[in-house]
């Protein structure tokens, strides 16, 4: 088993038109798409952004009879502490091979909003690392901690500034993350086309030493031509660390493949 993409989105999520065959045609070992769930999303007119269920595992079922790449299935859940009971009713009887938790929205906008520029980097930061840890002990069962620098992605902030900020929210963060055996996620939107990696370059060595073992690549792909996106660069990077090993989720169940 070699390591595959495990964050990635078809037209079964809102911002997405993307389609399986033409990930397929990137000859992955094995396809996973992640598709958002997102309860009154901001970035949708507050509507319900969720997947056909129904219509997701159908299509799952009928190319995996088709063609001999194996493909799971995957969603990416967006965390709201009153969302969760639509959360829970939704989750109930599906099936995900692995299951992303993250934190996109806080019920008014969405952390990507123009409107966090107008905010107190102070203020974002403390909002965002509450969310990200609530959602952490609440949502079970989760495999993978996204993209934990979304709430500052708009943000210009340097290292030292952003750690004077965080750290005090990251730690509990991470502590619960190792707690709940959360992987990591080094996500490619966030590493390269948001010039994040310094933060990756503060927070990796962090989440170590608070006993974090558990790392995942996600390109976040929206379109085919994104899948892997970063990876030399992200393994690379984890190598860097001492890291040879990647959580992989089948069934919900951890499988670490060296890569
Ligand atoms: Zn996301
Ligand atoms: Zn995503």
């Amino acid at each position: 088993m070699t390591y595959y993409d495990q964050h990635l989105h078809t037209y079964h999520s809102f911002d997405s038109s993307e389609t399986f065959e033409n990930y397929l045609a990137r000859s992955p070992k094995v396809l996973v798409t992640t598709e958002h769930l997102d309860f009154k999303n901001p970035w949708d007119n507050f509507e319900d952004s969720m997947p056909n269920y129904a219509d997701y595992a159908a299509e799952v079922d009928r190319l995996n009879a088709q063609q001999d790449i194996p493909i799971l299935k995957g969603i990416e859940i967006g965390f709201v502490p009153e969302h969760w009971p639509l959360i829970q009713n939704y989750l109930a009887g599906h099936d995900y091979d692995v299951q992303l938790l993250s934190v996109h929205q806080n019920g008014e906008y969405d952390f990507m909003d123009d409107i966090v520029l107008t905010l107190e980097p102070e203020t974002l930061i403390k909002d965002y690392y509450t969310r990200l840890l609530e959602a952490i002990k609440t949502v079970d069962p989760a495999n993978i901690m996204t993209h934990f620098d979304y709430g500052v992605r708009r943000l210009t902030l340097d290292v030292e500034t952003f750690k004077h900020y965080a750290e005090p929210y990251l730690i509990p963060v991470f502590k619960a993350a190792i707690n709940k055996e959360l992987a990591f996620e080094l996500n490619a939107k966030s590493f390269v086309s948001y010039h994040n990696q310094a933060l990756y370059e503060y927070a990796v060595p962090l989440y170590l030493s608070l006993g974090g073992k558990l790392f995942s690549l996600g390109s976040d792909a929206h379109r085919a031509e994104d899948y892997e996106l970063g990876y030399d660069q992200m393994k690379h990077f984890l190598k860097g660390f001492g890291i040879n090993e990647l959580a992989t989720y089948q069934q919900g169940k951890l499988r670490l493949v060296r890569f």
